[in-house]
């Protein structure tokens, strides 16, 4: 991965908030952290893996993403004309008319918002389900009909789970085999479809930073970690953490906070008390973004 510098994170860091133009009207954008940190993890992304957005999986969102990476790209500090909020508001816009579903748009409310407050899913993560479409296959028991069936087609959910302890990726699609009536599990398999990303959903508080796989297999294909969001629930609010090579920055919108982790080690895992951006390594993760290598 191309290095990036702190400082160059903090340049770009997204804001909470926003304003953009809707049917003529300016809008004001209130509780964006649904949105904030994987828009912002994906175009840290960009410019940590050299032309990765050349080769997206053409789906009718692609030109609005790279489109909306390239705002974020283009904040120079060196022209007032296009400051970070100025470059951030049209990135934001850009999602909001551009990729999400105007059937999920949050309505306009008394007082001139539009509130994102809600589920990352909801606000984001659905949004890009065209990137990562895949069939689901059932694996029950050898000799039983329905072992290796595909059950659903162009799913796009992918989460990870703790089961006895252990990381592990799941598909939503899980039960009872009507055969052989035993538990199946699920595997993803892409097919034509070539995801470069993957948005996964980690199930409700059950993974905690440190124990997040740096890298997963899918498919043979090799998926490797970025970013990691956290629910903050004391501050109701996202923030994520950005992984580059060994280091670690947490982000946070709201006061454009960049802070580099100090490097993990089990002694951080045993304190009672951990002060400063330590504190995230034992945080339970909402969602991640990783990249094909
Ligand atoms: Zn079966």
């Amino acid at each position: 991965m191309a290095p990036i510098t702190i400082q160059n994170l903090k340049r770009h860091c997204v804001y909470w908030g926003g304003k953009i133009t809707y049917n003529g009207n300016q809008v004001k954008l209130v509780n964006t952290c649904t949105i904030d940190n994987l828009q912002m993890a994906l175009w840290v992304l960009s410019r940590c893996q050299l032309n990765f957005f050349q080769i997206l999986p053409q789906v009718p969102q692609s030109r609005s993403l790279i489109q909306m990476i390239e705002f974020i790209e283009n904040i120079d500090p060196a022209n007032h004309h296009s400051n970070y909020r100025n470059q951030w508001n049209k990135a934001k816009e850009k999602f909001i008319l551009d990729i999400m579903d105007p059937q999920m748009r949050p309505p306009v409310n008394i007082y001139g918002e539009m509130d994102f407050y809600g589920s990352e899913y909801g606000k984001f993560i659905v949004h890009l389900a065209n990137f990562q479409l895949h069939d689901v296959r059932q694996i029950c028991t050898i000799n039983c009909p329905n072992d290796g069936a595909i059950i659903r087609r162009n799913e796009h959910a992918i989460y990870l789970n703790k089961v006895n302890n252990n990381v592990v990726l799941q598909s939503m699609w899980t039960g009872l085999c009507s055969q052989c009536r035993m538990h199946f599990d699920t595997m993803v398999e892409f097919g034509q479809n070539n995801p470069n990303f993957l948005i996964i959903q980690t199930i409700h508080r059950v993974i905690e930073y440190h124990e997040m796989p740096d890298t997963i297999i899918i498919d043979n294909r090799t998926f490797k970690l970025i970013c990691a969001t956290i629910h903050d629930q004391i501050r109701a609010h996202f923030v994520s953490i950005i992984k580059i090579n060994e280091s670690s920055y947490f982000i946070d919108g709201k006061g454009r906070v960049v802070d580099l982790l100090p490097a993990f080690n089990q002694n951080i895992l045993n304190r009672r008390r951990l002060a400063g951006p330590e504190k995230y390594y034992k945080m339970f993760i909402s969602s991640s973004l990783y990249f094909l290598i």
